[in-house]
């Protein structure tokens, strides 16, 4: 089969004929059908400090897809061939205090798919049975294929109550774009968004904020100042990992504001922690998402009319892989799809 490969310790990534993955008793073999290209993946081909000491070589890397079953270990009775499915990409231990709780997103041994295992840029994929999530019919395959990061999305924008409360996004990535989407749908009453791209926030115009924001030309005091805001932002979602936006947000929270931080900082970030203490601020690590209500959330969302869609810019065939990366890496983009096969049987 094809295999998007990270065959050597050196930037790039390679198309190349490998075996197709075999199966034990409790996973499934799934057929990939779209793929979702992730700032993760791009770090791998890039092959920056945090990819050559993480990723074991070879290894097929990729972990956002949509694929149909193809074939079933001997344990798995609850799904069937063609059944269209996506895969959590964190694989939990099972064993630890939290899984043992029913808190799986908070294993402390997690394995990555396409990080620590083989990852779904192929023609197929083995995952366990425990990580597999079986969409509701009518649900676009280009969307489901970005259920992974669209998980981010959700499990952060719904952390803290957002019903009738202003909400800041700082960064307007593929995650902050359809947090934004998922903001309004939960009854927000302002969603300001921030980034320093054009093209992004062009993109957060048409995805129905109520203003996306330069942050190299506007200060937010001037749009709470606009919108007749007066104490600040309620609930702010960190989705960029830069130092001067989280530093900026800071400075416009509402006392007791309630910060959810998933933005991955490439270095340590000083604040003022002055600000966190008088001004009662909470701040929460996200990571993820949570196994399976996160998920089911996700659905639902959709089911009640949610559009992320417009987060998806670009189509390439998984043979234009070069091509893809390099869209994805422009930042002249949103979500870049890749496509692997057609399904057999559409349900
Ligand atoms: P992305 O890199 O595409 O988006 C980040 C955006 O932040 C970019 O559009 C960039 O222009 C913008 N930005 C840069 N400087 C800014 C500034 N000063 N003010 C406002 N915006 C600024 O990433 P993404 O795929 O949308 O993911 C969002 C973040 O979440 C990334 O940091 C990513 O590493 C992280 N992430 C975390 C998890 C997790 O589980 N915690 C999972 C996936 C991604
Ligand atoms: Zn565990």
């Amino acid at each position: 089969m094809r295999a998007l490969v990270k065959s050597r310790p050196e930037p790039g990534l390679w198309l190349e004929d490998v075996p197709v993955p075999g199966i034990g008793i409790n996973d499934v073999l799934i057929r990939v059908l779209r793929t979702g290209i992730c700032g993760t993946d791009l770090h791998i081909y890039a092959w920056d400090a945090w990819a050559s000491k993480t990723i074991p070589t070879p290894m097929t890397i990729g972990h956002e897809f949509v694929g149909e079953i193809v074939e079933l270990g001997s344990n798995v009775t609850d799904f069937a061939p063609g059944d269209i499915v996506s895969g959590e990409g964190h694989l939990v231990c099972g064993r630890c205090r939290n899984c043992m709780a029913g808190l799986r997103h908070l294993c402390n041994r997690t394995q990555g798919v396409g990080v620590n295992r083989p990852g779904a840029f192929a023609d197929y994929i083995s995952l366990p049975v425990t990580n597999i999530w079986k969409h509701a019919p009518g649900i676009d395959l280009d969307v489901a294929a970005i259920f992974d990061p669209y998980g981010n999305a959700v499990h952060t924008a719904l952390t803290f109550p957002l019903l009738g409360e202003d909400v800041l996004i700082t960064g307007a990535g593929p995650i902050g774009l359809m947090a934004a989407a998922v903001a309004r749908q939960a009854s927000a009453r302002h969603v300001v968004i921030t980034d320093v791209n054009d093209y992004r926030l062009e993109l957060a115009r048409r995805m129905g904020v109520t203003r996306a924001v330069d942050s190299r030309a506007t200060r937010l005091q001037d749009v709470q100042t606009e919108l007749g805001m007066r104490e600040g932002f309620d609930v702010a979602l960190e989705m960029s990992g830069n130092p001067s936006a989280f530093r900026e947000m800071l400075d416009n929270m509402s006392h007791g504001g309630r910060i959810a931080m998933l933005g991955i900082p490439s270095e340590e970030i000083a604040i003022d922690w002055n600000k966190v203490v008088f001004n009662m601020l909470t701040i929460k690590g996200i990571y993820g998402r949570q196994m399976y209500e996160t998920w089911y959330m996700m659905t639902v969302l959709l089911q009640c009319g949610l559009d992320i869609s417009p987060v998806i810019t670009h189509r390439f065939e998984a043979a234009d892989y070069e091509e893809a990366f390099a869209t994805a890496a422009s930042g002249k983009a949103g979500k870049v799809i890749l496509l692997w096969n057609e399904p057999t049987d559409r349900r």
